[in-house]
């Protein structure tokens, strides 16, 4: 394809999982968080669908597509009110790093269930110490004997209830210098010594957050990612951005998502002689939100072909892309909810419950200060302050 047109093959995937997605919808993933219950029976069925496997080399029963593709799956997950978490994370953040710096063997095992949805993994980066400073993480491996033991705290992570393993960001002692350096490890949430307890959030989300404790766990050194040197260069230089993209896209569906309902309701609702969707005052804002939209699309379109290409080993599209999509869908939300009047904040609206998934594009996985710190000195070239 060429940046601005999507071939014939990524228009009938954004169709598929339109009309897949679509056969859930929003209400559907509501009294799933409500209940407490996850969107398994969705997961399965995009699987089974082909859609989950889009950026699996077609060796190990993807289609080879690419991260383009992935991002429309995922965009058109949230567009349809089923925006699964699993995406970014799992297909987006796992799925690459296991592809550029996992073993043959952890290959073979994890990488045909991500394809048919039969295996899900979760991304264990933050360190309650550490934050956003990942010089600080302090969860630690060594070796004993043969075996690495770990130790350590996670915090906020997405889903570990539902996934089949966990890729943990930890650092290990390096045998020549005996400086710790950061390591990746593949973790059973079963295993001996992990253990997980729900975080309370304050937004509607079928998928939970999770700190984790690891008490001396004993890893074999298969379970090691890319080996000492190769795992966290695989994160940072093909894996992140990728996460950055998806994420992204996962934003702008949920705008799509609001806009869309917004546009309905002004379409029906007459409060004078006009549908409310004649004043200015509300269709103004809804067009400004839309253009917005597009704006951030066009961004995260761009950051993923380029990504396809090669064409964005810094990720400065994908970073910019990321902040673009969180501030263009926060605003959509917004002014959806405004076009509803005091209904937009009920739940059978649509898009009150919107608010916090789209509040927290600006916080995860990178916050919205360390994107614009990133442009700020990658893209303008400013002197870094910390
Ligand atoms: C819903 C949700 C799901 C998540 N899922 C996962 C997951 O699956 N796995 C995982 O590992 N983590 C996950 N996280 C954690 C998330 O990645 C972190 O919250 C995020 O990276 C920010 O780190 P922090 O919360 O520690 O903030 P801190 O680093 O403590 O920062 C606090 C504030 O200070 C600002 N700040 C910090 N440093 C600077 C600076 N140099 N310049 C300007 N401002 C700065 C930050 O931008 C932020 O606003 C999730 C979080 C949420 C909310």
């Amino acid at each position: 394809m060429s940046l601005f047109h999507e071939t014939p093959a990524q228009h009938e995937l954004r169709r598929a999982a339109a009309e897949l997605f679509g056969r859930y919808g929003l209400e559907y993933y509501v009294e799933k968080a409500h209940a407490g219950e996850d969107t398994t029976e969705v997961w399965a069925e995009a699987g089974k669908a082909g859609l989950l496997g889009v950026s699996i080399p077609t060796e190990y029963g993807g289609s080879g597509a690419g991260i383009y593709e992935l991002h429309i799956v995922t965009e058109e997950s949230a567009a349809a009110g089923v925006p699964l978490l699993f995406l970014p994370v799992s297909a987006a953040i796992c799925a690459t790093v296991l592809t550029m710096a996992g073993s043959a063997e952890q290959r073979r095992r994890w990488l045909p269930g991500f394809a048919d949805g039969s295996a899900r993994m979760t991304f264990a980066i933050s360190d309650p110490a550490s934050g956003s400073n990942l010089h600080r993480i302090a969860a630690t491996a060594h070796r004993d004997g043969g075996d690495w033991v770990l130790s350590g705290r996670k915090v906020l992570v997405s889903a570990v209830d539902l996934c089949d393993a966990m890729i943990v960001v930890a650092r290990a002692r390096d045998a020549a210098t005996g400086r710790l350096r950061p390591v990746l490890f593949i973790v059973d949430p079963a295993a001996p010594g992990v253990s997980y307890r729900r975080t309370p959030m304050v937004f509607l989300s079928a998928t939970g957050q999770f700190s984790v404790t690891f008490d001396n766990v004993r890893l074999r050194p298969e379970a090691m990612v890319g080996g000492e040197d190769g795992g966290l260069r695989a994160l940072f230089a093909a894996a992140l951005n990728p996460e950055r993209i998806a994420f992204a896209a996962w934003t702008t569906g949920l705008g799509r998502h609001a806009i869309d309902r917004a546009v309905r309701y002004a379409n029906g609702r007459r409060v004078w002689e006009t549908t409310i969707g004649a004043h200015q005052g509300l269709a103004h804002p809804l067009a400004a939100a839309k253009v917005d939209l597009e704006l951030a699309r066009m961004c995260v379109q761009k950051a993923a072909w380029l990504y396809d290409h090669g064409q964005d080993t810094s990720g400065e599209l994908a970073n910019m892309a990321k902040y673009a999509s969180a501030e263009a869908a926060f605003r959509a939300v917004n002014q959806a909810v405004q076009v509803f009047g005091g209904h937009g904040m009920t739940e059978e609206c649509g898009v009150g419950v919107l608010y916090g998934m789209v509040r927290v594009a600006h916080l995860a996985p990178v916050s919205r200060e360390m994107l614009l710190n990133f442009v700020a000195q990658h893209s303008l070239g400013l002197e870094k302050s910390y």
